[in-house]
């Protein structure tokens, strides 16, 4: 089986060629980003998409994270069909959003909706990098604050799963009002009495950073995430300072004291189903 997989044993200074690229099955097999191993999809998809060796977590489409943590079938999505249009008529913009569409077959950034997590109602919005980089058009913007107020209207916590480039550019200033927008609803939320958690994945940068991700009652992330604001590289120029390894990543804004905690994705669950049983009405009574 192996062999049919990665084709003849090589030779000692032989060099891959494009043939033996080839005899790859393509999507069979995940190199992982922190130790370049390759396993099988499936052991990833069993292991929750954690590199088995250096545990590097690899982003998570937005459904396998909502399958890995909510009750089967307690899922009910909101807004499903809310799409885009071009407001400032940009350039290849529709193109672009009818490619994403097709390759993630979700309609936009976000998948907003609420269920039960170990039998905890709860509001959900989990972004998804593969669509325009997670980035925040009018829609993740609206999708967002829509689930915000159903959460306050029905008086149940709201949990949402970051992973974002920021800003969408071809929505220019539309796109940063809904940093207002969403904080503004999350404002509400939480003078109405409301939880709200924020974890934020890799990546959580730019706007998204600087708005609803930061503004959770409890601010988390998973291990070795990306987060901030501006890039490295603009930090280091502006202020002509070497900046350290660590920088901007969640266990360095842990020690900074700008997140909570840092969850393992193993123990994410049952990090969020504490949560959300101590703050059901009445408190945890057991
Ligand atoms: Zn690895």
């Amino acid at each position: 089986m192996l062999r049919e997989i990665f084709g003849r044993r090589r030779k000692k200074g032989d060099k891959p060629n494009e043939q033996s690229k080839a005899e790859v099955p393509e999507g069979l097999m995940h190199k992982c980003t922190g130790c370049h191993k390759i396993y099988y999809r499936k052991e990833m998809k069993n292991n929750l998409y954690i590199c088995p060796n250096c545990d590097y977590h690899e982003p998570m489409y937005a459904w396998r994270r909502i399958d890995s943590l909510f009750d089967p079938d307690s899922f009910i999505e909101w807004d499903k069909h809310l799409q885009t249009s071009n407001p400032l008529n940009f350039p290849d913009y529709e193109e672009k959003l009818a490619g994403d569409q097709k390759k993630t077959k979700l309609k936009e950034a976000v998948v907003t909706g609420k269920g039960t997590i170990a039998g905890y109602m709860t509001a959900f919005a989990v972004m998804d990098a593969r669509f325009r980089m997670g980035s925040m058009g009018s829609v993740v913007g609206e999708k967002i604050a829509r689930a915000i107020e159903r959460a306050k209207d029905e008086a149940i916590p709201f949990i949402i799963f970051t992973a974002s480039g920021g800003a969408r550019m071809q929505e220019g200033v539309l796109s940063l009002m809904q940093m207002t927008k969403t904080s503004m609803a999350i404002e509400r939320f939480s003078e109405n009495g409301g939880l709200m958690v924020s974890v934020m994945t890799h990546p959580t940068t730019g706007g998204v950073s600087a708005s609803f991700a930061s503004l959770g009652d409890y601010n988390i992330a998973e291990p070795r995430a990306l987060i901030g604001f501006a890039g490295r590289r603009i930090i280091e120029q502006t202020i002509r300072e070497k900046l350290p390894d660590d920088f901007q990543t969640a266990e360095f804004l842990l020690k900074h004291g700008q997140l909570d905690k840092v969850v393992h994705r193993h123990e994410m669950k049952q990090f969020l189903t504490t949560l959300l049983k101590l703050h059901q009405k009445g408190g945890d009574k057991s």
